[in-house]
């Protein structure tokens, strides 16, 4: 038998967040729950300061091994870490909150577990519900050397494209005029202003991406190095000079703005083109892209979207032939 803190399922979220502070949970044995109570088993019995006003007792329990040790396992593409907070796509209810316990278990700087139900509208915004943890949804976010702070309930973000927005960047030669045609927070402008002199348009639809650009901009000292321009990509683009770079980084309709990017990009220019298709997909639009006079330089797998679906990056050369 071991001692367990027994607290109403109101009260639990707020004494859990003191708990976890003072270190006081005993994450080798799990969290248990009936439907009025959690149950939280303790390293040691002298919690009361961390407790506060809330009605808690002390109970003797049977123990149930923690899962921490199968956390890996389990956890293995599972969830996205924005800065301090953890996003799953899990769908079964069950597994989704096993995780989100683990995550609060061992991983005591996780502020809050929410669940993605779904990326929805044209901002491309996740519909998020608390699992576990506070509701705050504004973090910060470190990648490759820079900051970002942002609301992952107001803008789209995604760590996973880190490699990418690297690769990218890699790529850009000194003075290059570049559209980030939909720019998001600006993971691709910052990444590329970070490692070389270039022009950089960061266009962006939602004005709360275009918010949080311009802070991250702030606060990785880049003023003056990239143009954060809210508004609608198709419109913006016909204002600008023609560039040696286009980055189209909005996977489901990236197609629909292909001829207005290629009619903006010089000869020799250079367009990374993100698109999420199948294998027979793909190979169509690659067709596609040398009809039109672009000349494939890479096709990559960026990640997997789901059984059948992949995103993929083409990175392609403006012939004009
Ligand atoms: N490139 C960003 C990054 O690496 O974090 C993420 C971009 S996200 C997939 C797509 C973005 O395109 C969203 O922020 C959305 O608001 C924006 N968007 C959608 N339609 C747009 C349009 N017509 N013009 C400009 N931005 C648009």
């Amino acid at each position: 038998m071991k001692d367990y803190l027994k607290v109403s399922k109101l009260d639990a979220q707020a004494i859990l967040l003191q708990l976890r502070k003072g270190n006081w949970i005993d994450i080798e044995n799990q969290i248990q729950r009936d439907p009025h109570y959690v149950y939280i088993p303790l390293k040691n019995t002298n919690v009361s300061e961390a407790i506060g006003d809330h009605p808690w007792v002390l109970v003797s329990m049977d123990p149930i091994p923690s899962k921490v040790k199968h956390l890996p396992k389990l956890a293995g593409g599972a969830f996205d870490l924005i800065g301090d907070i953890a996003i799953t796509k899990i769908r079964e209810r069950d597994r989704a909150i096993s995780l989100a316990d683990a995550l609060a278990e061992t991983h005591p700087n996780i502020r809050g577990v929410f669940l993605d139900k779904g990326i929805t509208g044209p901002f491309r915004l996740r519909d998020l519900e608390l699992l576990r943890g506070e509701p705050a949804t504004i973090t910060q976010y470190r990648e490759n050397g820079l900051i970002f702070r942002l609301d992952v309930s107001k803008v789209y973000f995604s760590p996973r494209l880190a490699t990418e927005r690297m690769f990218v960047s890699r790529e850009v030669r000194e003075g290059e005029k570049i559209i980030d045609m939909f720019a998001g927070i600006g993971a691709f402008s910052l990444n590329i202003a970070k490692m070389q002199k270039a022009s950089i348009v960061a266009i962006d639809s939602n004005p709360d991406a275009v918010q949080y650009m311009k802070e991250s901009i702030a606060l990785n000292r880049l003023i003056g190095h990239i143009e954060p321009v809210y508004g609608d990509s198709l419109e913006i683009i016909d204002t600008l000079p023609d560039a040696d770079r286009i980055i189209m980084n909005l996977p489901h309709e990236s197609h629909r703005y292909l001829g207005k990017a290629i009619e903006k990009l010089h000869r020799n220019g250079i367009l990374h083109y993100y698109e999420i298709l199948d294998m027979k997909g793909i190979e169509e639009r690659m067709e596609e892209f040398r009809g039109l006079g672009l000349n494939i330089i890479k096709k990559r797998e960026v990640h997997g979207y789901s059984s059948s679906l992949t995103m993929y990056s083409l990175t392609a050369l403006k012939t004009g032939e």
